[in-house]
């Protein structure tokens, strides 16, 4: 059940190359506590994104920049 998932910058601001981060599960559905009525309202888990920004380092020139990302929900980035 491998279920890396990744996240590709293309292009850098920086460099203007392309660049792939790794993403990693967040498991933050269970710890939520809300009850079960709340979970009705998610009709497609598997869908759901999120808009975040993040700060991420240019792996060539090692310059951080700001990148707004789409992640999936249930996924955070690692780097
Ligand atoms: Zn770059």
């Amino acid at each position: 059940m491998s279920s890396m998932e990744q996240i590709t910058i293309d292009p850098c601001p920086i460099c203007g190359g392309s660049h792939t981060y790794p993403l990693s599960v967040h498991q933050s559905v269970c710890t939520r506590g809300l009850g079960a009525d709340s979970l009705k309202s998610v009709s497609n888990p598997g869908l759901a994104r999120r808009r975040v920004t993040r700060f991420l380092m240019c792996p060539v020139k090692h310059v951080m920049f700001q990148a707004t990302l789409e992640l999936p929900d249930g996924l955070e980035l690692t780097a």
